[in-house]
């Protein structure tokens, strides 16, 4: 048996149904073969064994009131799972759905993510699966400064310092913040993704889905081609798919599509700017759902369905895991779609993923494609430390410069371990490269 598929047998053992950790580490492990062979020091210092462990798993009860005076408990998480490149770094995700094996999957995958972001950066995730869906201002808040209470004694600037993710944003980092600083008698930078009035970055917000488009740019610039007039479908509602689509107008793309888990909507005309501002408004100040766009614009809106079905050019999945199957990307694929930038993580399943190179779309993977999230938390990172402020045009000038060094890192490994053009392997292998070697200066720890 070849060493991959050794460490990979072990951890089925000792992670069992964690079906979503399990998808996460076979995809990396498996991409990362031809590298064992040039890199036999990796095996020797049995590097996969000690990197599919996270160094610490964090689970915690969340108790909280609700408006009526009843008593809820939540459970809490925070997987750090590597801190060899830098302090752990990672979103906090709210959502019903969340478990060991979903923020086990997030952690492993944001260790790649941020090593291939060339900041100093380990990797983590954590959250709850609390729902803030139809919960009131203060419910929110109560329950986040019950998660911060104990959530406070693990994190710090130099140790832990977590973001938002989804079900986590403005509102929900603003209570988070508030109740570590008072706890900690400190102001510093433990969070990323704080307002603009005490301590946040400039495009932290748009980051995540102006890198998407950014990367999107170039692959598709690879191959001689632009985004430039192509109809692009975009899936999810919240804060990385609002901003895919003001990148794509900004480039003159037309995004078609938006939804949520209960159906998306088709906008032939496409999201203009004034209907993206109204999603905006809807989605972040109304809490409302999509279905309401197309009764206030006019246009079909398909319930239960996800928008793989509307004939593309780009396709953004933007909302969460497992939302491309294999289905979805024949019908992309038969529709002429030649390019997927995953805004989420690990929104395509593998087989799909398969489909999509065999049939030479170009397949930006979700820790690539959509590093320009975390990339511009570790910018905000930055500022925080020398406690001063970039301008916007500063801090998109670099989210820029390094979504075109992630595709150049990808493009490259792929070519020199695998082949050119597979963009998956090679982000598997150029982030796990760093991450490897320091791990060899490290000793082991
Ligand atoms: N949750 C985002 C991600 O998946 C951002 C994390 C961060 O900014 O720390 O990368």
């Amino acid at each position: 048996m070849s060493y991959v598929q050794d460490v990979l047998e072990t951890m089925r053992q000792r992670n069992q149904r964690q079906p979503e950790f399990m998808q996460a580490a076979q995809i990396v492990l498996e991409s990362l073969e031809p590298v064992f062979d040039v890199h036999p020091e990796y095996q020797e210092a049995s590097i996969l064994e000690r990197l599919t462990e996270a160094e610490r798993t964090i689970i915690f009860r969340v108790p909280w009131v609700d408006d009526s005076g009843k008593i809820h408990v939540n459970r809490g998480y925070r997987i750090q799972f590597s801190s060899v490149l830098g302090p752990y770094k990672g979103g906090l995700r709210f959502h019903p759905t969340v478990n060991l094996s979903i923020m086990k999957f997030l952690a492993f995958e944001q260790t790649f993510k941020n090593s291939l972001t060339g900041l100093p950066m380990g990797g983590a995730k954590g959250g709850s699966d609390f729902d803030p869906k139809g919960k009131s201002d203060s419910e929110v808040m109560r329950f986040c400064q019950s998660f911060m209470t104990e959530l406070q004694r693990h994190i710090g600037p130099d140790t832990d310092v977590p973001a938002g993710d989804i079900g986590v944003g403005g509102r929900e980092i603003g209570y988070l913040f508030g109740q570590y600083r008072r706890i900690r008698n400190h102001f510093t930078g433990a969070l990323t993704g704080k307002g603009l009035n005490w301590g946040g970055s400039l495009v932290r917000p748009e980051a995540t889905g102006f890198g998407a488009v950014y990367f999107a740019q170039e692959m598709l610039h690879g191959v001689g081609d632009t985004i430039e007039d192509k109809v692009c479908t975009v899936s999810g509602s919240g804060n990385v798919a609002q901003y895919t689509v003001q990148k794509l107008n900004d480039l003159g793309a037309k995004a078609v599509t938006l939804s949520d888990s209960s159906g998306y909507i088709h906008d032939p005309e496409g999201i203009s700017p004034e209907k993206l501002q109204w999603v905006m408004e809807l989605k972040n100040v109304k809490r409302g759902r999509i279905e309401e766009y197309a009764q206030e614009f006019g246009v079909t809106y398909y319930p239960g369905e996800r928008p793989w079905k509307v004939p593309c050019q780009v396709a953004f999945p933007c909302a969460t895991q497992n939302e491309v199957e294999l289905e979805d990307a024949k019908t992309l694929i038969a529709n002429g779609c030649l390019a997927v930038a995953e805004g989420a993580n690990m929104p395509t399943v593998p087989e799909a993923i398969d489909a999509f190179i065999k049939a030479t779309v170009l397949f930006g993977p979700g820790k690539a494609a959509n590093a320009g999230g975390v990339a511009t938390s570790g910018l905000e990172m930055s500022q925080n430390a020398m406690r001063l402020k970039w301008t916007f045009e500063e801090v998109d000038r670099r989210l820029h410069r390094i979504m075109h060094d992630i595709y150049r890192a990808t493009a490259e490994a792929a070519q020199r371990y695998h082949e050119a053009g597979n963009f998956e392997v090679g982000a598997n292998i150029a982030g796990f490269l760093k991450v490897a070697d320091s791990m060899l200066d490290q000793g082991v720890v």
